[in-house]
């Protein structure tokens, strides 16, 4: 197996690059394959725990007096598919309020908010891929109806995000299946900046950057050559970074992707907010996200990852971002280790060419 993967990876191509994000070209990416520029120390593989049920896990069925009481339970029986319970060591609260602040430079904002955990299945080490596209459906249609519910519960909130952490590394603590729902008072940088940069593309152009993005990778084919030898350059084929299309949703590697398998999904006819996802997107999100996640296991197997959901915010600054803006996941799997330069330059080095991981995604053989 170890040969095997050895063999694929020496015939990958040699890209020494910085390839700048076209959403948020701050985020740019050095690509850097050759093996001697491969100073990243690689994660180790989540340990994969394949129990269903343990004695001690507060997440486990039978252990629910072990968390909070539950905002919600689905179904409400004994029988439950999903829970969501508070977080018992929450980032943020509203149980407490302090006062906005402003002293010399330094400012601080009440950290009010709500931090919850989504307990995903009641079987405790199961995999996204393992899970039923049903029971997909189900987890995906919770995390809308509670962003829903908490963006409508106080005023002072104005961003929702969902995320899951799977592995240490990616900062899970509890191995039991769940993910995260945090409702916070700021907007993240992060998504602002996309909701900023996406904004001007369309006072420029016209059209959604994420729209464009789609229409390219599926249609955007080109040879470009060196001008005065006449070698060819590159060669960019259709479809070159599409992992997977479904009826309603598309699975991209990004061009610049900041980790060496990071996938992004979107829903391929235009909507800026998550909330306006209905019945039929989620059996077909479920569809596209078990596919690719089988695929991300079946390349780098047992991966540690996090991924996020990016929605437009709420808020009066925010509605006329709605044609600009495309809500997405993204899918981080965590194979190396941060190195100092990475950390100190802001820029990401992935070792490994998003065409060549998108190829090698492509390629893997799913039965279902
Ligand atoms: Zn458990
Ligand atoms: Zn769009
Ligand atoms: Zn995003």
């Amino acid at each position: 197996m170890a040969q095997e993967s050895d063999n694929t990876f020496s015939k990958l191509k040699v890209v020494r690059e910085i390839r700048i994000n076209p959403i948020v070209p701050s985020e740019s990416v050095l690509v850097a394959t050759a093996r001697s520029l491969r100073p990243k120390k690689e994660e180790a593989p989540a340990p994969y725990d394949s129990r269903q049920h343990v004695e001690t896990c507060p997440f486990c069925r039978g252990n629910e007096a072990m968390t909070p009481v539950p905002i919600a339970e689905i179904p409400a029986d004994d029988d439950w598919k999903l829970r969501i319970v508070e977080n018992l060591y929450p980032v943020l609260g509203d149980d407490r309020e302090n006062p906005d602040l402003a002293f010399g430079l330094q400012q601080t904002i009440d950290g009010y908010g709500r931090h919850e955990v989504v307990i995903d299945h009641s079987s405790h080490g199961i995999r996204i891929h393992e899970m039923t596209g049903e029971h997909l459906a189900l987890l995906f249609s919770t995390y809308r109806n509670r962003m829903e519910q908490l963006y409508h519960s106080d005023d002072r909130l104005k961003y929702v995000l969902l995320f899951k952490n799977f592995g240490p590394a990616a900062g899970a603590s509890i191995s039991h299946t769940h993910s995260q729902i945090i409702a916070m008072p700021v907007v993240p940088d992060n998504v602002q900046a996309e909701v900023r940069n996406s904004t001007a593309f369309y006072q420029t152009n016209h059209q959604c950057i994420f729209c464009s993005l789609i229409d390219e990778a599926l249609t955007f084919e080109a040879t470009l050559y060196n001008q005065r030898s006449g070698e060819i350059q590159r060669r960019i084929n259709v479809g070159q970074f599409v992992i997977e299309r479904s009826e309603r949703f598309i699975a991209i590697k990004p061009f610049a992707s900041r980790y060496e398998w990071e996938v992004h999904i979107l829903p391929l006819l235009h909507s800026a907010d998550f909330l306006n996802a209905g019945p039929e997107d989620m059996a077909d999100l479920a569809r596209i996200f078990r596919r690719t996640m089988a695929r991300l296991n079946a390349v780098i197997g047992g991966v540690q990852y996090n991924f996020f959901f990016h929605s437009l915010p709420h808020g009066a600054e925010y509605e006329g971002s709605a044609a600009a803006f495309h809500w997405h996941v993204e899918i981080c799997p965590r194979t190396s280790i941060p190195t100092g330069f990475e950390l100190g330059s802001g820029l990401f080095v992935n070792t490994i060419c998003p065409e060549d991981a998108a190829e090698m995604l492509r390629n893997v053989f799913l039965l279902e």
